[in-house]
Formats: structure tokens, C-alpha cells, sequence
């Protein structure tokens, strides 16, 4: 059925990967692109083939380059360090264009990768091992891209994790109550406003030059990192939101998912709870690979992240539920307010534990930073 979707043989015809057979096979658990994994017998490679979602990115020709820009810089560094480009890396296959994407007969943007063999993704951390290797993946991904000009790259979502564009979108949806749910949300409505101000630090910091605007993946699911066969990490994937940022993003949008023990949508609030333990080990990895260039400032902006980004989905979803479920999928009629609780309830849960959790940050901090001072290089 996928094959009758769209005419694969023209599209794949105008990437330069030099065999006209192949197989294709629909792959992987992403929620934006649309990816096939095309399998070719005549040069015996894989490559990994996805329609660019161009509603989400409007700018799909500034996105591009942001990718060829930043798996440029990645290889160069990630050779020098010794490492294997080509696995550690993603590598874009050229298109017959002179570019690294095409269009197809209708309009659609398409890319290609080559495909990493003997990889694999998770959707959930389970155990201590997977939120270290987590924690070095982004944490070396930040490293890595850390002396690369952040005005190298465009917005690909304008204002993505701005969150005083976010409450200013609360407000619009507030004021227009489209949906007739204002009178419903009310306590949830006060809630995310009496924690407006607090939740602006990042932002301000950076405004006011106190913490630098870095290269950032902003997407930090777990499930954008491959690991080998033997778990451990070899390739940070998912660069389409790879943009201008503060290193706490990441942080705290990769401790969001890794630390609670419910889902997003969780609908027992009982449930979620906090699974210190993998956010030790996420932190330590993280701080293995970051402790040599990250500032005081950063470092302490750390914990604000892991607030901000529960928060800013809180936010997120509640807009949505007031504009009547114009932006999220939803599965149930109140789905984007049963969100907006669980995201609500892991913020308290976090707020009652930032003491703890600070402290945490703050052992793995100079726990890192004497190993690096006392190591002999
Ligand atoms: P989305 O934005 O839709 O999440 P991803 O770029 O994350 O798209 O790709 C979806 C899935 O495809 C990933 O979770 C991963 O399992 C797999 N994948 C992506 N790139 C590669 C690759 N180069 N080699 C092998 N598997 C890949
Ligand atoms: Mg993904
Ligand atoms: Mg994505």
C-alpha cells in the first residue's frame, strides 16, 4: 500500500546513490517524518529514505542546510578525536540537483541517509546504563558542535522553545476562549500564570549575555540516539530541529522523558513519579562530556531546564485544549487536558524534589570537574 502512495522509483532516481533496484520498506516509531528503509542488492547498502514533514518545517531549504552545515562540522571533529565518521555521523546522499533534497511530483521534500547497520533505537529508558549513554550522547553532541557559530543556523520552527512566545500564545487563546473550555480549565490556567515569571530565567540570562545561544539538538527523545550492538552510543539522529539554543534545553527536554515513571498523557496522577536514579546517571553521562566547556552560568541554568520544558509542554497543551484540539492528535475528547495535568503534576513533583535534584547536578558537577583536573591529560 505504501508503494502506491507515492513514485518511488522517480524519486529515488534523483539521489546519486548509483543502482536503480531496491526494496523498500516502511521503518522506524517517528511521529514527524514519514521514513522507508530502502534496501538496494546491487551495491549492497541500505540508505534510509524520509519525506521532510514541510507543514511542521516551513523552511525546508534553510533546514537542509542547517543539517549539511552541522554533519559537516560533526565529521571533522568527529575525526580528528579518531573516531569513524560515516558511523557516527550522518552522512546526506547528494541528490542528481546539485542539493541534498528533491521534490517530488507533488510538491513533497525528500531526503536520504545512508543506512546505519546494526543499530538500535528505544522509545523508553529502562535501565541506568541507557540514561548514561543518553546523557553522554547529547552531552558529546553538544561538545562536539560547541565551536561552531550558532549564527551559522536558522530557526527551523521560529520560536520553538521560546516560552514567553508560548504564554503569549496561552494569553491569545485565553482571550479568545474558542472552544467555550476557559470556565473549565480555570485552576490549571492559574497554575502556569503564577509560575510565568520564574519560568523566563533562561531566556533573560541569555538575552542578557549571561548564558551563551549554542548549537542545540532540541529534540532529545531517547529514541534519537542509535546505539551498537553492545548498547552503547554511536550516532545522535533526528537533526531537523538541530538550531540556535541553551545547552538547559536539551538537558531538561531529555530529563523530561527519562524521569518520569508514567507517560506523557499519564491519566492516574498517582502515577508519576520520579525516577531519580536514571536522572543521576543521565546527569553524569551528560557532565562527562560537557564539564570542559560548559560556564558556571550554564551549569546552573541546568536545573531551570528541567522545569521549564514540562512546563512549556503544560503550557503547549493547554492552549491547545482552549483553541478546541487544533495542533496535537488527540485520542479522547479531553486528551489535551489529561496532558496538561500530567505535565502539571510531574512540574510539582519536580518543584518538591529541585533541592535534591540540584544537589545531584551539583556532586556529578565537581565529581566531573576533579576527575578532568586530577586525569594526567
Ligand atoms: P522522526 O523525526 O519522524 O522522529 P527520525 O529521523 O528520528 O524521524 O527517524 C525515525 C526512526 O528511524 C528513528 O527513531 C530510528 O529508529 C530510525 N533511523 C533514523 N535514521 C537512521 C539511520 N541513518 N540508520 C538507521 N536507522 C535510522
Ligand atoms: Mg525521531
Ligand atoms: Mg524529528
Amino acid at each position: 500500500k505504501e508503494e502506491m502512495k507515492y513514485n518511488f522509483s522517480d524519486i529515488i532516481a534523483q539521489f546519486s546513490i548509483g543502482a536503480d533496484a531496491f526494496e523498500l520498506v516502511p521503518f522506524g516509531s517517528g511521529h514527524i517524518n514519514d521514513t522507508y528503509r530502502v534496501k538496494t542488492p546491487a551495491n549492497g547498502r541500505d540508505y534510509l529514505l524520509q519525506k521532510i514533514n514541510d507543514y511542521v518545517f516551513k523552511d525546508v531549504d534553510g533546514l537542509m542546510n542547517n543539517m549539511l552545515y552541522v554533519t559537516n562540522h560533526l565529521k571533522q571533529k568527529v575525526a580528528k578525536a579518531g573516531g569513524d565518521p560515516d558511523k557516527e555521523v550522518l552522512t546526506l546522499i547528494p541528490c542528481n540537483n546539485g542539493l541534498y533534497y528533491c521534490r517530488d511530483a507533488e510538491g513533497g521534500y525528500w531526503r536520504m541517509t545512508t543506512f546505519l547497520h546494526n543499530t538500535k533505537s528505544y522509545d523508553l529508558v529502562t535501565t541506568g546504563n541507557q540514561a548514561y549513554q543518553g546523557g553522554m550522547a547529547f552531552g558529546r553532541f553538544q561538545y562536539l558542535l560547541c565551536d561552531m557559530s550558532a549564527a551559522m543556523l536558522v530557526d527551523t520552527i521560529p520560536n520553538f522553545l521560546n516560552i514567553e512566545f508560548r504564554l503569549q500564545q496561552l494569553a491569545d487563546a485565553i482571550r479568545h476562549n474558542a472552544a467555550g473550555r476557559l470556565e473549565k480549565v480555570k485552576p490549571e490556567v492559574d497554575f502556569l500564570l503564577s509560575r510565568a515569571d520564574g519560568m523566563r530565567d533562561i531566556l533573560q540570562w541569555g538575552r542578557a549575555g549571561i548564558l551563551p545561544l549554542r548549537i542545540t539538538h532540541n529534540d532529545t527523545k531517547f529514541n534519537n540516539i542509535l546505539l551498537d550492538e553492545h548498547d552503547n552510543i554511536q550516532c545522535v539522529i533526528d537533526l531537523d530541529t538541530v538550531m540556535p539554543g541553551y545547552v538547559a534545553y536539551d538537558f531538561g527536554d531529555a530529563i523530561r522523558s527519562i524521569i518520569s515513571t508514567a507517560a506523557e498523557d499519564e491519566a492516574n496522577l498517582d502515577a508519576i513519579q520520579l525516577n531519580i536514579p536514571l536522572f543521576e546517571e543521565f546527569t553524569k553521562g551528560y557532565l562527562n562530556q560537557t564539564i570542559s566547556f560548559l560556564s558556571e552560568q550554564e551549569l546552573k541554568s541546568l536545573i531551570k531546564g528541567v522545569l521549564l520544558l514540562p512546563y512549556m509542554q503544560a503550557v503547549r497543551f493547554l492552549t491547545d485544549y482552549l483553541n478546541g484540539d487544533v495542533y496535537y492528535k488527540i485520542h479522547s475528547p479531553n486528551h489535551n487536558l489529561q496532558r496538561t495535568l500530567a505535565q502539571m503534576q510531574l512540574l510539582k513533583m519536580l518543584e518538591l524534589n529541585k533541592v535534591k535534584l540540584t544537589a545531584i547536578i551539583e556532586r556529578e558537577w565537581f565529581g566531573s570537574y576533579n576527575n578532568r583536573v586530577l586525569s594526567p591529560d
